[in-house]
């Protein structure tokens, strides 16, 4: 850790190449992980990931919501996951039906979510998949993205998923990726550039974060993120769920998670919108104006229904972001 004086000085320089938006580097993004949380210096680096956000999104916030459509041991078997073939801890395997699903998506509609996000394992099948979508949609106005979170595919499974409506796909390269996943990095890197040169938004995250990842790891991410160019970005840290392998390695702290928000809000510059999964009040006077609400399956909850277990509610995350003195779709 440098010293205080220093720290400010080497802060300064980064935050006037914020200001000339000019990349940040790697190690200028180390830098920004590395300030200490109980430091003068992390309230100067949330306030300045704060002005950046009010500057460039307004009072604007955005709600995303996600529907899990499905319950079941995965191929994927990350280590973090209840739904990890190697580990499913889930209370149940279950499949929402269509009818199902375009309830959920019609409530989502109504109230006035900016993205719908549709999620499954890595297995679901693409035809049943697309199926739906193309139900959905029907359901969707003009101006609302349309997200997949699936598994890794190729550029022909791109074009159909942009023919079937959605607007963007969620898709990473996680923190030990083909370490603590069954998944190669090379293969996320692929879908990465299938869905980008099929012209499909990316919708990327630096995640799961845990207290093992080094910030080297966690800034190649938001290096990453900024190299796809993309407009909305994210960070998450990881739940631990009890029975999944890395649960024994603990979660990093709110005010860490915080901490890597704000950075990553100056080393990517997204520009439409910064998240901190799940939602968190602190991050959002950290350049953060955007938050999720879940329902159906996800990976950080052994509930098949999230909504009634860990999931916020649209509801939980406008007041949320109105109490931060965001404005969210009327
Ligand atoms: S995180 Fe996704 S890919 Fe990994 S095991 Fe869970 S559902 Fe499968």
């Amino acid at each position: 850790m440098n010293t205080e004086g220093l720290q400010s000085s080497r802060l300064e320089e980064i935050f006037a190449k914020v200001d000339a938006n000019e990349d940040l580097t790697k190690e200028d993004a180390l830098e920004l992980l590395s300030i200490n949380n109980q430091s003068a210096d992390f309230y100067t680096l949330i306030q300045k990931a704060n002005e950046l956000s009010r500057k460039e999104f307004g009072q604007r916030g955005y709600v995303f919501a996600q529907i899990g459509l499905n319950s079941a041991p995965c191929t994927g078997n990350c280590k973090f996951c209840s739904l990890g073939k190697d580990n499913f801890v889930a209370e149940e395997k279950s499949e929402k039906s269509l009818e199902e699903i375009l309830q959920q998506a019609r409530w989502i509609v109504e109230e006035k979510a900016d993205a719908l996000f549709l999620m499954t394992t890595a297995d679901y099948s693409i035809e049943k998949f697309l199926q739906i979508a193309k139900e959905v949609k029907k359901l969707l106005p003009e101006d609302m993205m349309f997200i997949a979170n699936i598994g890794d595919f190729n550029e022909d499974t791109a074009v159909r998923l942009k023919e079937a409506g959605f607007t963007g796909v969620y898709h990473i390269v996680r923190m030990n990726e083909g370490i603590d996943t069954d998944l190669p990095v090379e293969k996320r890197i692929a879908t990465l550039d299938a869905l980008k040169n099929a012209g499909l938004e990316l919708i990327y995250c630096v995640e799961p974060i845990g207290p093992e990842h080094t910030y080297g790891q966690i800034a190649d991410e938001m290096l990453r993120a900024r190299a796809y160019d993309v407009n909305v970005m994210a960070c998450m840290k990881r739940v631990g769920v009890p029975g999944t392998p890395l649960y024994e390695k603990g979660e990093i702290t709110d005010l860490e998670l915080t901490k890597i928000a704000a950075a990553a809000r100056l080393v990517t510059r997204p520009k439409k919108s910064m998240n901190v999964h799940e939602p968190k009040a602190m991050a959002l006077i950290a350049g953060v104006n955007q938050l999720y609400a879940e329902v159906g399956m996800n990976p950080r909850d052994v509930n098949a229904e999230t909504g009634n277990g860990r999931g916020f509610s649209i509801q939980n995350v406008k007041d949320m972001l109105a109490q931060a003195e965001y404005v969210t779709r009327a």
